[in-house]
């Protein structure tokens, strides 16, 4: 066992905290989570320019059924006016006619009053509807590309497990055991290298004493950074 072991093991858990730093942090996601935010804000302004749409085009529905039977009912007596032969009969209908006439201007009226207050209600809900398209679209690839992205640092997170267990299985019992200490108590990795004098991790400054101590290590043995705990690679 040589301390390329060791340092091979926390190579291995330092790229592994790479990989999870990366899935976690995802730009994807971050963005995923704001198409969503303002789709469910725009679907809630949706909802309320349709509730306020229902009662305006019922409104017109009716407004508009009533006209067109009022046609149908003016059409039908100008015909039988038309072939009527008879003077009383055709009296009564031109009377019939006229007062269809005069119900129909007003439900024409009412039906264009109708209008008006429905087109901009159904053009605000039209206009969500439109706007939520493209974001909708845009869920739809983020979604596959952050599940794309996940799954294939997965595949590597699982290589990169198989690379520290080998790693792992050749440091030796002892010195392994303190290594997992120092990599549960610190995170990331539980080895350092020393970089101008400071803990290449936690970039403490060694004293000199510890420089020292960690210059005449016999080999095999690692001091621990006094600040962070892990090992110190020679
Ligand atoms: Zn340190």
């Amino acid at each position: 066992m040589s301390s390329e072991d060791l340092r091979a093991l926390s190579e291995a858990d330092r790229w592994l905290e790479r990989l999870a730093g990366q899935r976690a942090t995802l730009l994807e996601r971050v963005e995923l989570a704001r198409v969503e935010g303002d789709l469910r804000e725009r679907l809630g302004a949706l909802r309320a320019a349709e509730a306020a749409l229902e009662p305006l085009s019922r409104a017109y529905d009716e407004a508009s059924t009533a006209s067109s039977r009022l046609r149908e009912r003016r059409d039908r007596l100008a015909s039988r006016l038309e072939v009527s032969r008879d003077a009383r009969e055709s009296a009564a209908l031109a009377g019939e006619l006229d007062q269809v006439r005069v119900a129909l201007g007003a439900a024409e009226d009412r039906e264009l009053e109708a209008l008006v207050e429905v087109e901009p209600a159904a053009e605000t809900a039209a206009a969500l509807r439109r706007e939520a398209q493209p974001l909708a679209a845009r869920r739809a690839e983020l979604i596959a590309s952050v599940a794309a992205l996940e799954s294939s640092l997965d595949e590597e997170v699982a290589a990169q497990r198989l690379v520290r267990d080998a790693a792992a299985s050749r440091v030796e019992g002892a010195l392994r055991a303190r290594y997992e200490a120092a990599l549960a108590r610190a995170g990331g990795a539980g080895a350092a290298e020393v970089l101008e004098g400071r803990c290449g991790d936690c970039r403490l400054a060694l004293s000199p004493l510890d420089l020292d101590r960690w210059r005449h290590a016999p080999e095999g043995e690692y001091p621990e950074c006094p600040s962070c705990g892990r090992l110190l690679l020679p």
